[in-house]
């Protein structure tokens, strides 16, 4: 439909740390399904993911999620406005639980930072049941159910990696931002990891944008393909397509 505006748009973003041009005039369209952004280490893929969730302010430009400007909203707000993303590191609380960990997520859309937070809990006690209902949905679409009161300490990587989607899938996103979760996973568990990723997308009608470095990965599971360098955006269309390009092998070559 032509009139659905794209699940994400960014409008000439620029984001200079002093000389460095992180995001240099990046415009790009994601529309649904799953939309792999690509690119040399130092591209400006995780600043990208930083402008959407309001973690960054760019000097200029434009970023649009569901056709809703995002520019200037505190990370609670965009939360709110049904975005969802994880981090290149694991962001998890080792000696809380599996389902604890994945309520924080919960809690992203009310308030800032984690004492606003522990706050917020308070208040929020009576809207607890409801909220660990709906996180052990989310658990259980991601096979972790019988996981949920385990400490997330002493558990596989393979599986944390799980629970940060699962946290960040709670608040019901219509945008998912996942970057580079199969980052460190073993070769072996990058397809298991791959078929979650593609559950997800399916089950949560979400658009996914995946920022990934593992190209089978990103060649199996992805509708549409985006290649950034140096801050802007070189090329975008089906993987076969801009592995075929030549401006893309070119960076990766240069790189
Ligand atoms: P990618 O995720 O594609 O590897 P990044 O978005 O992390 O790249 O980084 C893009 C550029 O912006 C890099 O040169 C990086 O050093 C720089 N950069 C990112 N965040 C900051 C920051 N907070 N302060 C200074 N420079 C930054
Ligand atoms: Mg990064």
């Amino acid at each position: 439909d032509e009139r659905t505006p794209p699940a994400l748009e960014a409008d000439d973003v620029q984001l200079r740390f002093g000389g460095i041009r992180a995001l240099d005039g990046l415009s790009l369209r994601v529309d649904g399904g799953i939309c792999a952004v690509v690119g040399p280490n130092g591209a400006g893929k995780s600043t990208l993911f930083n402008c959407v969730s309001g973690l960054y302010r760019p000097q200029r430009g434009a970023v649009r999620v569901n056709g809703t400007d995002v520019l200037g909203l505190p990370p609670h707000r965009i939360s709110a406005l049904g975005v969802g993303r994880t981090f290149q590191n694991l962001a998890l609380f080792p000696r809380l639980s599996v389902i604890e960990n994945v309520l924080l997520g919960a809690y992203q859309r009310h308030a800032d930072g984690l004492v606003a937070c522990a706050l917020h809990l308070r208040r929020q006690r009576r809207h607890e049941r409801r909220l660990r209902a709906e996180a052990y949905e989310v658990l259980e679409r991601l096979e972790l159910a019988d996981l949920a009161e385990h400490d997330a300490s002493g558990l596989p990587f393979s599986v944390l990696k799980r629970v940060e989607i699962a946290r960040a899938l709670v608040n019901g996103p219509r945008l998912l931002l996942l970057d580079e979760p199969a980052a460190g996973l073993p070769h072996g568990q990058v397809d298991e990891l791959g078929g979650y990723i593609s559950a997800v997308r399916r089950d949560f009608d979400v658009a996914i944008v995946l920022v990934e470095h593992h190209m089978g990965l990103v060649m199996s599971i992805s509708d549409r393909v985006i290649v950034l360098n140096l801050g802007r955006c070189i090329a975008a269309g089906t993987a076969d397509e801009v592995s075929a390009d030549p401006t893309v092998i070119e960076a990766y070559l240069g790189a």
